[in-house]
């Protein structure tokens, strides 16, 4: 049993969610590309990922993570030609594909961690189930579900009349407008590479030998071999971010239910909504690459980009501006000191704290489909509630950051309570004072009023304080 709903995008509906095996969960969620930073985007996916994962054991189920690593055949672009991203970044910086691997996989990993997510139960590597794939393709070329064009083997989706159900396509238009014409003698343009022939005459970073030729694996064949190989022919999750569902996640649904002769291969698929810059898409080819490591130089804490992450439901999509992440950042910084007022009380036990009223509020905001603003809310109304003995009140946060992940409650090295930026605001108004620029003071006095920071004169100078906003 679980008490969780869910919104699955293969039904277009929220769901109870019912794992197909009492007590345990099969969960597969794409991984990243690792010839690249992650961007904030990718990171913001990871994060819903995250909560999902932590709902699931909190709601008494165990959990099989499964996580993959991408590090052949996601070729630029998306699509079937153009260059392999492994090996676009093994030119970039004059190294080894696996090298390159191995050094994002490592800053992957180190940016999970930073955001406190919890580590998957198991990460393969594409490369790494090469034999895997390979049976594939070999037994969907002898199901009729593929075929040999000129620079591969090629998954034909017009023997798969299920194809465009997932992502609800149009895929009759595609051949009437005659737009797309098949390629290298393609049957239809929909159709895409499980297996590339290396081209003749070059060899290729990566290239592996198989029964069409020395080549490497389509893209989207990795996560089904390797989904079957680790959470068996069915399962009962599987995630990414929604970009996902027209292309890759549509061709794995249709390599393994045509392989396997299942439907549905996976029951329930979530997909989380993007994160955008006002300026347009964030990606790791084109526009700003803002990643998590540009926000620690900026001063900021990474739980001031999961609060920022968490004060928005995972299927709306987020526009990333430094203003927001600042209004995160004050509430995150609130909330915690609204913890620290009462640190002497005994706290109460887990038990005690689960069968409080507002648990039970905020658990109905997590099993809403993951209804993080609306769990942080509940969690202030805790913090705030000044009717709560303070012990259950650690006891009740405990509880919920167990979810939230935010680390409320931590006493390591306190986070530093002024950024940069905000100290030079600090100071810039000092200076004004001085000087008698009462209009630059007072705007200054604002401008640190929106970051939630109150400042008040005294007869020793301005003293600043955090003003006990709520999460926006
Ligand atoms: P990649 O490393 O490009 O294969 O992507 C890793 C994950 O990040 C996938 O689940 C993508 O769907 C997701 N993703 C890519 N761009 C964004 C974005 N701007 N916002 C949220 N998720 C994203
Ligand atoms: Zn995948």
């Amino acid at each position: 049993m679980s008490t969780l709903n869910l919104y699955n995008t293969r039904t277009r509906a929220r769901e109870p969610f019912r794992p197909a095996r009492a007590g345990s969960v099969g969960l597969y969620c794409c991984g990243p590309t690792v010839y690249h930073d992650a961007h904030l985007g990718n990171l913001r996916t990871y994060v819903f990922e995250d909560l999902l994962v932590r709902a699931l054991r909190l709601d008494g189920l165990s959990v099989e993570h499964v996580r993959n690593i991408t590090d052949v055949g996601h070729l630029v672009g998306d699509s079937d030609s153009g260059e392999d991203k492994m090996e676009q970044g093994a030119r970039r910086e004059g190294r080894g594909v696996l090298e390159i691997a191995d050094h994002y996989t490592r800053l992957f990993d180190r940016d999970l961690r930073r955001l406190n997510i919890v580590d998957a139960t198991r990460t393969p590597r594409a490369t790494e189930h090469i034999p895997e794939q390979i049976e594939m393709v070999a037994g969907l070329l002898a199901k009729g579900h593929a075929y040999a064009a000129e620079d591969g083997i090629y998954f034909d989706v017009a023997s798969f009349p299920r194809y465009a159900e997932f992502a609800r396509k149009d895929l009759g238009g595609q051949e009437a407008g005659a737009r797309v014409r098949p390629r290298g003698g393609l049957r239809h343009p929909g159709d895409f590479a499980l297996w590339k022939l290396s081209p003749p005459g070059s060899r290729r970073l990566m290239e592996w030998d198989s029964p069409w030729g020395k080549g490497f694996p389509g893209w989207h064949i990795e996560c089904s071999a390797m989904s079957l190989k680790w959470l068996g022919a069915t399962f009962d999750i599987h995630c990414g971010g929604v970009d996902h569902i027209p292309v890759h996640h549509s061709n794995e649904i249709a390599q393994s239910e045509a392989y396997l002769g299942v439907h549905p291969w996976v029951n329930v698929w979530l997909h989380g909504e993007f994160l955008v810059l006002d300026k347009g898409k964030m990606s790791k080819t084109g526009g700003e690459f803002l990643t998590l490591s540009t926000l620690l130089e900026r001063g900021y804490d990474p739980m001031d980009y999961r609060f920022f992450c968490l004060g928005t439901h995972y299927r709306a999509p987020l526009t990333f501006a430094y203003e927001a992440l600042d209004g995160a950042r004050a509430g995150r910084l609130a909330l915690r000191a609204r913890l620290a007022a009462d640190p002497g009380a005994a706290e109460g036990t887990p038990e005690a704290a689960r069968a409080h009223p507002l648990w039970a509020k905020f658990w109905a905001q997590v099993s809403d489909d993951l209804n993080s603003p609306r769990a942080l809310a509940v969690a202030w109304e805790a913090a705030k509630d000044p009717g709560l003995d303070p012990g259950m009140k650690r006891a009740l946060v405990r509880a919920m950051d167990a979810w939230l992940g935010l680390g409320l409650l931590e006493t390591g090295a306190p986070a530093p309570e002024l950024g940069a930026e905000e100290r030079a605001l600090l100071e810039e108004r000092a200076r004004a004072r001085a000087a008698k620029d009462w209009a630059r003071s007072d705007a200054l006095r604002e401008e640190l009023r929106r970051r939630g920071i109150a400042v008040n004169d005294g007869r020793d100078g301005q003293r600043w304080e955090r003003e006990n906003a709520g999460p926006r």
